[in-house]
């Protein structure tokens, strides 16, 4: 029987998948399944959302990597241990199928936390996308060419300012006070 190298699957393409991935030796049959066909450099992206950046400069395309891999742009939905096999789902929502393993390594990263803070999911805009900095974009340009419209206030409707901006990070616990602050 000839010798098949063993079969690699690695589940996500962010900082700890891609570097898995880079340094790698060539001794695996690699797998990538992640939603996301490329890595992103997140510490600059803040910067893409005002311009100072262009999107493309702080993203790697996944297969530009190395030509040895195989790529699905698919979200690992289940996990079947017993028998070394994910079922994924395709990143449109179209198609199933089943990717089998020698190695499975998952870094699908975290999901963002709102701590809790009334309004957070409903009202912002979340920051850790591409596709989240594009539309945060959008969003800060219409508001600049909205506020320099004819007959438009500083203040709209309800009160509220139109070029107020509201940027939040982690929130930090005030042990003395008992409280939060963003
Ligand atoms: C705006 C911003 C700025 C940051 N700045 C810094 C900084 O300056 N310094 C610092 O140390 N950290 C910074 N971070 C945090 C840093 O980006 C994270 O700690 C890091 O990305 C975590 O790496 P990871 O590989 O665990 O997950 P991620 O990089 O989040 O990657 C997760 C990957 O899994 C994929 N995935 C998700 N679900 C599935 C699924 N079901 N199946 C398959 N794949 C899936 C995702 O598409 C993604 O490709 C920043 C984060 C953000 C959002």
């Amino acid at each position: 029987m000839s010798w098949a190298p063993p079969r690699l699957l690695v589940l996500g393409t962010g900082f700890g998948g891609f570097n898995l991935i880079k340094h790698l030796k060539d001794d695996h049959e690699i797998t990538i399944v992640s939603p996301r066909n490329h890595f992103l450099f997140t510490p600059l992206l803040p910067s893409t959302t005002v311009g100072t950046i262009e999107f493309r400069s702080i993203i790697e395309p996944i297969r530009y990597l190395r030509d040895d891999l195989h790529f699905y742009h698919a979200h690992a939905v289940h996990l079947d241990v017993a028998n070394r096999k994910v079922t994924c789902r395709s990143a449109t929502g179209e198609n199933e199928f089943r990717v089998c393993y020698d190695t499975l390594i998952i870094a699908v990263g975290a999901m963002s936390n709102t701590f809790k803070v009334p309004g957070v999911d409903r009202n912002a805009l979340f920051l850790r996308e591409l596709n989240d900095a594009r539309e945060l974009r959008q969003r800060i340009i219409q508001c600049f060419e909205r506020a320099n419209l004819r007959g438009i206030t500083l203040r709209n409707a309800s009160g509220s300012y139109i070029l107020s901006f509201a940027a939040g990070n982690q929130p930090v616990w005030n042990s003395q006070r008992n409280s939060m602050t963003l």
